[in-house]
């Protein structure tokens, strides 16, 4: 076992070469697919005559173009009827686990894969989806991937990398009410840039992700991709191995014991230099709102919109582009600002710790007139569970749809989609233009509590003001 990072210890127990070019070609554990990054490549691999090497470590379920009101088949869009063929035909081909619709685990890719433990500590993991940074909160190294690598892991289960250099983020401290794990990723990616990551796997430590859950640590990973890093990483303990334990995929009985020793060596080294340290205080943490175009753009809801002369002089341009496409005014607040729509779901705040804390603050309360709001649980699981804790119930008393498993507004390529320049408070993790769906369509990003404070009062509101 190498000594370092938990990074350091993964890649190289993973190493299957160093390849001329320099990089390094990485066995990869788990594979994950869906419907929208997999045609192609399956289709390139027919070319070549070539088949999947390890059926049996890759998964698939179907997420980003499933319809989240009417699923019935065939789908009204023909496109996504094509790409949900292909799925099923070539799962069917190749030999390969896919968790459909109506399956009772189908769901967003980084939903399923934690809660039915095939997500481990100590795992190379790869998905089409640059979210797959997800996993990391098991302590995996996990990457998002292009088609063509898709392909390459389909036919040799390895992929080709240049090691990352590592940075450690702490936070300590304890959060404030009302202030979650999405305020503190948000702050991250803030202070840091969205390019601050470029080169880096991020390791968050430090008290505050200590005492967070599983969950709570997954919506951290999830959005390292978009503070430039390509994957983010928390080293297991306590609390992973009993999330962990007794899940359909992970070892059972005498095995167990045996996982967890294993898992627990790869935790980073006291001792191991990382490239760079980074720490926060999470008491500084407010709830975090994005207003411009990329998720580096929040400020505190309690925050004026910053004034372009006070802006670094490389984020000047960006921010001048931002506030024409917001239609926002530098210097004036956010709060206040009117909603079109409510969103909570995606696979940064669609589990069903996300659902529990949003009907906390819906119970009792409705839905601001004029505003469409909607609920997407991130998986059937999630669905099944909510429901049996009378979650839909709350949501639909307030106002709110509940609607069926899926990516949904997150990336709007299924019916949910934002009309022309529609305000949405959204729990997902992308605020780019026309990413839900409208080319003028606009995203402010927030915590499922926030989105729910957003819906009620029909406009950007301080979810501790609910308090
Ligand atoms: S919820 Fe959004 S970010 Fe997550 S997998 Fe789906 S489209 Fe990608």
């Amino acid at each position: 076992m190498s000594q370092g990072t938990l990074f350091d210890k993964v890649w190289d127990a993973h190493t299957v070469g160093i390849l001329p070019s320099g990089q390094t070609q990485l066995f990869i554990g788990l594979h994950l697919i869906h419907e929208v990054t997999s045609p192609q490549a399956f289709a390139m691999l027919r070319d070549r005559g070539l088949t999947v090497l390890y059926p049996e470590r890759t998964v698939a379920t179907v997420d980003h173009i499933v319809p989240t009101e009417e699923r019935s088949r065939p789908f009204a869009d023909t496109l996504a009827e094509e790409m949900m063929q292909s799925l099923e035909a070539s799962t069917a081909e190749f030999g390969i686990r896919f968790y459909n619709i109506g399956s009772g685990s189908q769901g967003i890719v980084h939903v399923i894969a934690p809660e039915m433990g095939l997500t481990q500590p100590g795992m190379t993991i790869a998905c089409g989806d640059s979210h797959t940074s997800t996993h990391g909160a098991f302590g995996a190294i996990a990457f998002g991937i292009g088609t063509s690598q898709v392909r390459d892991v389909l036919a040799s289960q390895t992929l080709a990398l240049a090691k990352l250099k590592v940075r450690k983020i702490e936070i300590n401290g304890t959060l404030r009410p009302g202030v979650y794990a999405k305020d503190v990723i948000l702050h991250i990616i803030r202070k840091l840039g969205v390019k601050g990551g470029v080169g880096y796997a991020y390791e968050y430590a430090g008290t505050t992700i200590e005492a967070m859950s599983m969950e709570e640590r997954m919506t951290i990973c999830n959005m390292s991709i978009e503070g430039g890093a390509r994957c983010g990483y928390i080293n297991p303990d306590e609390v992973t191995f009993a999330y962990l334990k007794d899940r359909e995929f992970v070892p059972k009985e005498d095995k167990w014991q045996e996982a967890v020793q294993w898992w627990q060596s790869l935790r980073s080294d006291r001792d191991a230099e990382y490239d760079d340290v980074v720490v926060f205080n999470a008491e500084e943490i407010a709830p975090t709102v994005t207003w411009g175009i990329t998720p580096g753009q929040g400020i505190g809801v309690d925050e004026a919109l910053p004034a372009i002369e006070r802006l670094p002089e490389g984020e000047r341009a960006i921010a001048q582009e931002a506030y024409k496409y917001m239609q926002l005014t530098p210097g004036t607040p956010l709060q206040g600002t009117q909603v079109d729509v409510c969103f909570i779901g995606s696979c940064t705040n669609g589990r069903i710790s996300d659902l529990r804390e949003a009907a906390k603050f819906a119970e009792g309360r409705k839905v601001a007139t004029g505003v469409k709001a909607f609920i997407v649980p991130g998986s059937e699981r999630v669905k099944q569970q909510a429901e049996a804790e009378g979650l839909d119930t709350i949501f639909q008393n307030a106002g709110f749809e509940w609607r069926e498993p899926g990516c949904s507004m997150c990336l709007a390529m299924n019916p949910d989609k934002l009309q022309g320049d529609w305000i949405s408070a959204s729990s997902s993790n992308r605020n780019f233009k026309g990413r839900q769906g409208s080319a003028t369509g606009r995203t402010l990003l927030m915590s499922p509590a926030m989105v729910v404070a957003a819906a009620v009062s029909g406009k950007v509101a301080d979810v501790r003001e609910l308090i």
